[in-house]
C-alpha cells in the first residue's frame, strides 16, 4: 500500500523503512530533504542512490502541492496562493508580510461543512479532510517560493480545524518539531467556529497555541441566524468553555468578530459582548466583514465600527481593529477556489 510519507513523523519513516529493509540513516536523510529543505520530489534528494529514489517514489509518494495560481497584492505585498492537490482538489493559503517576519493563513480542509452565512468556504461545498502533509505542504511551497522564511502559522484558511483534529494536531506535531521547520507553538494561532468537545479537547494537550474564537455575535438569536454551529453548542456554553480554556492555559483568547452593517455592529451588541467577555483573559478582533460575491453582508462602517471599539474598551475589554489585507486579490478565504471551480464548471458546460 502507497503511504503518504509527508505525514509521518521521524520515528515512523524509521518503521516504514525497516519494514522495506531500507537502512535507518536512509530515513534520517529523507525525512530531513522533506521537512528541512522542504523537497517536493525524490529527485531532488541528491545524496540518495538513484534506484532508491526510484523504490521510495513508488512506495511512498509525497503528496505536496503544485501551485495553480498566484496573487500578489499591489497595496500591500500579500501573497495568496491556489494550490492544487495531489487528486485534483484546490485549496488556498495567503502569506502576509508584516515587519516581524512572514505569517502564512493555511487551509485545513477542502471546502467546509460549517455553514457560516458570510463565508465563502461554505459556498464551495465540503469535499475533504487535508492530510498532515497537505497542511504542511501549503507552508513548504509558499516558503520555498518566496525564498524567505514563514515563521507564523494561522489556521485560519479554508475549512475547520476542529472538525480534522488528529490530522491538524499531526500537523501541528511535525511543524513544531526541532528535526523540521522547529516553529515555535507560541507562533501558531488555531481558529475555530466554536466546535466545544474538541476545544476541550485541545485543552488537554495544553498547547502554547494561540486559540481564536470566531464569535461574530453576542447572543443566540443571532449568531444562530449565522453561524449553524450555535444551534448544537450555543453562545453561553461556548464562553464557559473558553473561560476555562484560558484559566487553565494562561493563554489569552482571540474573538473574531467580523463587522457585518446593521447585522451585529449595533451598541447594544456591543454592549452584550462587553458582559458577557468580562473578566475572561481575551481579546476581540474586530474585522470589517469582506464582501463575498455570493452573500448578502456589507462591512460596516469605521465609524461604526470605532464606536464599537469604545464600547468594549470602556468595559475594560480589549478590542483592535484588524487591517485588511490584500483585499484586491480574493485573500478572503474560500474566495479563490470558489472562482476557480466556477471556471472549471463553465469550462466543463
Ligand atoms: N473554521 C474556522 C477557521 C476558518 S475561517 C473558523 O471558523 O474560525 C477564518 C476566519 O475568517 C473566521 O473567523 C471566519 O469567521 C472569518 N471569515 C469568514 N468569512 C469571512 C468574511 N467574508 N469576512 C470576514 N471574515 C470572514
Amino acid at each position: 500500500m502507497n503511504r503518504d510519507i509527508l505525514s509521518m513523523t521521524l520515528d515512523e519513516l524509521i518503521n516504514e523503512f525497516a519494514e522495506c529493509s531500507i537502512p535507518k540513516f536512509r530515513a534520517k536523510q529523507v525525512y530531513e530533504w522533506l521537512h528541512r529543505h522542504l523537497a517536493s520530489d525524490y529527485d531532488e534528494m541528491t545524496n540518495l542512490p538513484k534506484q532508491l529514489r526510484n523504490e521510495l517514489a513508488e512506495k511512498f509518494p509525497i503528496y505536496s502541492c503544485k501551485i495553480a495560481k498566484k496573487q500578489v497584492s499591489k497595496l500591500d505585498n500579500t501573497v495568496k496562493y491556489l494550490f492544487e492537490l495531489h487528486d485534483g482538489d484546490f485549496v488556498e493559503s495567503v502569506v502576509m508580510k508584516y515587519k516581524y517576519g512572514n505569517t502564512i493563513c493555511v487551509s485545513s480542509q477542502v471546502g467546509c461543512k460549517m455553514g457560516c452565512a458570510f463565508c465563502a468556504s461554505t459556498l464551495g461545498g465540503f469535499k475533504r479532510c487535508l492530510l498532515p502533509g497537505e497542511i504542511l505542504s501549503q507552508l513548504y511551497c509558499a516558503q520555498k517560493d518566496l525564498g524567505e522564511r514563514i515563521s507564523r502559522i494561522v489556521l485560519m484558511g479554508m475549512g475547520e480545524p476542529l472538525d480534522n483534529f488528529d490530522n491538524v494536531m499531526r500537523f501541528l506535531e511535525l511543524i513544531t518539531a526541532e528535526n523540521g521547520l522547529n516553529i515555535s507553538m507560541r507562533n501558531i494561532s488555531l481558529s475555530t467556529c466554536g466546535v466545544v468537545p474538541k476545544i476541550n479537547e485541545l485543552l488537554e494537550r495544553r498547547l502554547q497555541l494561540t486559540l481564536s474564537i470566531s464569535l461574530h455575535a453576542p447572543s443566540d438569536e443571532l449568531r444562530s441566524k449565522i453561524m449553524p454551529i450555535n444551534k448544537k453548542y450555543p453562545v453561553d456554553e461556548l464562553l464557559k468553555t473558553c473561560r476555562r480554556y484560558a484559566a487553565e492555559t494562561s493563554r489569552r483568547i482571540s474573538f473574531e468578530y467580523a463587522m457585518l452593517s446593521g447585522v451585529n455592529d449595533s451598541d447594544e451588541c456591543a454592549r452584550l459582548l462587553a458582559s458577557k467577555l468580562k473578566g475572561m483573559l481575551c481579546h476581540v478582533n474586530l474585522i470589517p466583514v469582506n464582501e463575498v460575491a455570493e452573500s448578502p453582508f456589507k462591512p460596516s462602517s469605521p465609524d461604526r465600527v470605532q464606536r464599537f471599539v469604545d464600547i468594549l474598551e470602556k468595559s475594560g475589554i480589549n478590542a483592535t481593529v484588524r487591517r485588511k489585507l490584500g483585499s484586491d486579490i480574493d485573500a478572503s478565504c474560500g474566495q479563490l477556489r470558489l472562482k476557480e471551480n466556477k471556471a472549471k464548471e463553465k469550462g466543463d458546460e
